[in-house]
């Protein structure tokens, strides 16, 4: 990795059609393409609204919490060796505790701005859902949130917050009973009510325009970063690193740099490891397919059948992407890795023992490959690592692996 590759030509905007090279697009009902044009267009004019962007700069700002710290690990980085120096990106701090919270607030308010009572969302982990319902709340909009039944016994703490915040938690008892089943029911209940109704989805997947306009919502990560190793730090930054579930911390992190001579990657969940089929590497492992209304790598059979994705972290748990990586893969502009369960348990343990910061399970993926992926970079290397969310919702999976003998150092 020490050389700096040949970077070959790569678009920042997908198509009119919202294809990001072979990838994205939209593969739906019929019924939905005019919604999808009419979201489409109202998004590319409030993309250009002043009054819609200082509103949402300030939600941003006085309730959300930004600007996010750009906090240098010491020592983490002293750790990892090499003279590396490792900034967190401290997305953590965010209201409701993760990055997600970029995206509903942008929207909410959008929804808001298109006279939409009602907001629907898919939740697996129930993250997205506490912070659509949040968002819901913030604007006085109507919630439901279509959520697995398995994975509503698994989170039972998150089905109880988003009804204290009002919202509706609507039991999925079709397929797998998780995310990718609430998904379908999700896109379902559109079909039914696009008239009143907006589809707050939560990554940046789906049909276009979700995965440039979730894009954009995440992109204030990579907007402030740079600024702030710059202002800052007057530094320049050599690495760029985030995990990888649909992509959306990841992107909000990249994108601003993409014209940059910085080096992306992006981590995704190797689960119990690549060969044994259970994880979540669609970008590693996956084929080209179609799945929640776009085209991009997934992880599915030979009859198309879609494989159940694991990582122990639930947020990276999805057997899609996003297809703009999908995309960053293809042109090289951006590399892919994955990490394992017990990396991203020893991630866990390395933050909070060295820095003192609990980090949630996905973002610890790429914390626990660190030291062993530093002798790849070059000497003093300058790293930011978006630290997507806090651990606070992991504590019982922590405990769990740790006693049952997973690595902790
Ligand atoms: C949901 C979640 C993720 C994965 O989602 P992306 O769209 O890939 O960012 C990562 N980290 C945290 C803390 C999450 O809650």
């Amino acid at each position: 990795m020490k050389r700096r590759q040949h970077r070959p030509s790569f678009a920042l905007n997908p198509n009119r059609l919202g294809h990001f090279g072979p990838y994205g697009g939209r593969f739906v009902p019929e019924t939905l393409i005019s919604a999808l044009d009419e979201l489409t267009q109202a998004y590319r004019k409030l993309k250009r609204n002043r009054s819609f962007q200082l509103e949402l700069a300030e939600y941003l700002s006085a309730y959300a919490g930004r600007p996010t710290p750009l906090y240098e690990a010491r020592n983490l980085s002293a750790r990892v060796g090499q003279e590396v120096r490792i900034f967190l990106k401290r997305e953590d701090l965010c209201h409701t505790g993760a990055h997600k919270i970029n995206n509903t607030i942008g929207q909410a308010l959008l929804a808001q701005y298109l006279g939409k009572k009602r907001i629907i969302a898919e939740t697996g982990a129930g993250q997205h859902g506490v912070a659509a319902a949040t968002a819901a709340r913030l604007f006085n909009l109507t919630c439901d949130v279509y959520m697995g039944v398995e994975d509503m016994k698994r989170q039972s703490l998150n089905v109880y917050k988003m009804e204290l915040l009002g919202a509706r938690v609507l039991p999925v008892h079709s397929g797998s009973k998780t995310l990718k089943d609430a998904t379908n029911e999700a896109i379902r209940d559109w079909v039914t009510n696009v008239e009143t109704t907006h589809y707050l989805l939560g990554s940046v997947v789906g049909p276009h325009p979700y995965p440039m306009m979730v894009r954009d919502f995440q992109s204030v990560i990579g907007r402030e970063a740079r600024k702030q190793i710059r202002e800052q730090f007057r530094s320049s930054v050599d690495v760029l690193m985030a995990c990888v579930g649909g992509g959306s911390n990841a992107i909000g992190l990249f994108y601003p740099f993409l014209r940059d001579p910085v080096r992306l990657i992006g981590v995704e969940a190797a689960g119990l490891g690549l060969s044994t089929g259970r994880h979540a590497a669609s970008l590693a492992k996956g084929s080209v397919g179609v799945l929640h209304g776009m085209r991009s790598l997934v992880l599915q059979d030979e009859d198309g059948q879609i494989r159940l994705a694991h990582s122990i972290s639930a947020g990276l748990d999805y057997p899609s992407v996003g297809p703009e990586h999908a995309y960053l893969k293809k042109t090289g502009r951006a590399q892919y890795i994955s990490a394992t369960d017990r990396d991203a348990i020893r991630g866990f343990h390395l933050l909070t023992k060295l820095e003192g910061i609990m980090p949630a399970l996905e973002p610890a993926h790429v914390i626990g490959i660190l030291p062993a992926l530093a002798q790849r970079f070059r000497r003093g290397a300058k790293i930011i690592v978006c630290l997507s969310g806090r651990g606070d919702k992991d504590l019982d999976i922590v405990r769990r692996a740790t006693h049952s003998g997973d690595a902790t150092t």
